[in-house]
C-alpha cells in the first residue's frame, strides 16, 4: 500500500492467475492449457515472419491484425467487419465490459464462473448481480429474464465445463432483446456448439472465443469477439483508446498459420476429449463425483477426501490442479486434461494419497 495509489487501485481485488511453477517438469494441469503443441505450420509462419535477423521487428504490427481478422471471418463465415482481435480474450472480455456491459442497470453473470468476470466489473465500475447455478451446477436461461445491462456467460461454463445446448442460448437471446448477451467460447472446441452462426440473426449477440485453449496458443495472447459490426465498432473505439498496437507481428502470424491447419485442430481436440472421458471414467471408478464435461477439463469432488489437502498432495508429487477457495466450490477440484502420460500420473497419485 502507498500513499501514490490511485483510489480505485485501494479498492481492487485483482484476479489471482493458476500457478506456473517454476520446475523442470511439473504435471500441469491447474490453467487449462493444451497439453500438445501447436500445429508446426505456426512455427514456421513464426521463423517466417522473424526472417534472419529479425528486421521486420524494427516496425509496429498492423494496428487492425487485418489479415488475421480476414483469415478468421471466412473460417467462421463472417464479414471482417465481424471481427475484433485483441491480446487474448481477457483483454477481449475487458474491452466489452467498458464498450458494451456499463449501462445503468446491473449486468447478470453465474454464481460460479470465470472469476476474472467480477474483477473486471470492478476495475469498470460496472454493477453486477450473480445468478445461482442450479444444484446439478448447470445455467438455467429462464433465471436471466428479468432486465439487466447485459448477460455474460461462458458456453462451455467455467470451472465446471457444462455446456448449453445452443438451442438455449437462442432463448436467452430472444429474452434479452434490449441488453448485450456475451457468450465467452473459451472451450466451445471441446464438445459445445458456437453461437457464431446466430450473429446474422441477433445484433445483442458478441461471441469471443480465444487461441489459448484448443490452438495451444496461450503463450502467444490471441483473442477474438464476433458480433454484428456495431459491436465490434465499440470495442475498436476502445482498443484505439487504449492501446493501438495490441498483438505483435509474432502473435498475428502465428494465429493466422493456425487458422490455416484445420487437420491438426481436429485431431488435437479429438486427443483432448478421449483423454477426458477416459480420465473421467477413473476418477468416477476412485469415488469423485464429475461434473459431465464439454470442455479441456473436468470438475470433480471426492465423497471422503478434502479437496484442498487432496490439491496440496498432489502438488508435493508435483502434479498441479486448480483449487478454489470459494462459496459451493470448495469441496471441488479442477484438473486439466493432460497428455495420456501426465493423466496416468494424476490417476496413480490419486491411487496412493487416497488408499
Ligand atoms: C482461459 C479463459 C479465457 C482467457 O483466455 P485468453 O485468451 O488466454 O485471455 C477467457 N474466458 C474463459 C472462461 C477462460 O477460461
Amino acid at each position: 500500500m502507498s500513499r501514490f495509489w490511485s483510489d480505485i487501485v485501494h479498492r481492487l481485488t485483482p484476479y489471482v492467475p493458476g500457478e506456473q511453477p517454476a520446475l523442470a517438469h511439473p504435471v500441469k494441469l491447474n490453467t487449462n492449457e493444451n497439453p500438445y503443441p501447436p500445429s508446426p505450420r505456426v512455427v514456421e509462419a513464426i521463423r517466417r515472419e522473424l526472417g534472419e535477423d529479425g528486421a521486420s521487428l524494427r516496425k509496429y504490427p498492423d494496428p487492425t491484425a487485418r489479415a488475421l481478422r480476414e483469415t478468421v471471418a471466412k473460417h467462421h463465415g463472417l464479414r471482417v467487419e465481424q471481427v475484433f482481435a485483441g491480446n487474448g480474450s481477457d483483454e477481449v472480455l475487458a474491452h466489452a465490459f467498458q464498450a458494451l456491459l456499463k449501462h445503468d442497470k446491473p449486468i447478470r453473470f453465474p454464481d460460479i464462473t470465470y472469476s476474472f468476470y467480477p474483477v473486471y466489473a470492478q476495475l469498470y465500475g460496472v454493477e453486477y448481480e450473480t445468478v445461482p447455478l442450479n444444484s446439478d451446477f448447470a445455467i438455467d436461461v429462464d433465471d436471466y429474464r428479468a432486465p439487466s445491462g447485459g448477460v455474460l456467460l461462458p458456453n462451455p461454463n467455467a470451472p465446471t465445463g457444462r455446456a448449453l445446448p445452443l438451442s438455449e442460448i437462442e432463448v436467452l437471446l430472444k429474452a434479452n432483446p434490449d441488453a448485450p448477451v456475451i457468450i465467452d467460447e473459451a472451450y466451445v472446441d471441446f464438445g459445445a456448439e458456437s453461437a457464431v452462426n446466430l450473429i446474422d440473426t441477433y445484433p445483442n449477440l458478441l461471441v469471443v472465443q480465444t487461441t489459448s485453449k484448443a490452438r495451444s496458443l496461450a503463450g502467444m495472447r490471441v483473442g477474438f469477439a464476433f458480433g454484428d459490426p456495431a459491436l465490434i465498432e465499440a470495442l475498436t473505439r476502445v482498443k484505439d483508446s487504449f492501446n493501438s498496437y495490441p498483438l505483435d507481428r509474432l502473435a498475428q502470424a502465428a494465429a493466422l498459420a493456425s487458422y490455416g491447419d484445420q487437420a491438426w485442430f481436429e485431431d488435437s481436440c479429438a486427443k483432448v476429449v478421449s483423454s477426458r472421458e477416459k480420465l473421467i471414467a477413473q476418477l468416477q471408478a476412485s469415488g469423485f463425483d464429475v461434473v459431465p464435461s464439454a470442455a479441456n477439463f473436468v470438475f470433480a469432488r471426492h465423497s471422503a477426501h478434502d479437496a484442498a489437502t487432496l490439491a496440496a498432495a498432489l502438488k508435493t508429487r508435483e502434479i498441479f490442479v486448480r483449487h478454489f477457495k470459494l462459496p459451493r466450490i470448495d469441496q471441488h477440484l479442477r484438473i486439466s486434461i493432460g497428455t495420456p502420460s501426465e493423466c496416468d500420473a494424476l490417476v496413480a497419485a490419486l491411487g496412493e494419497i487416497l488408499a
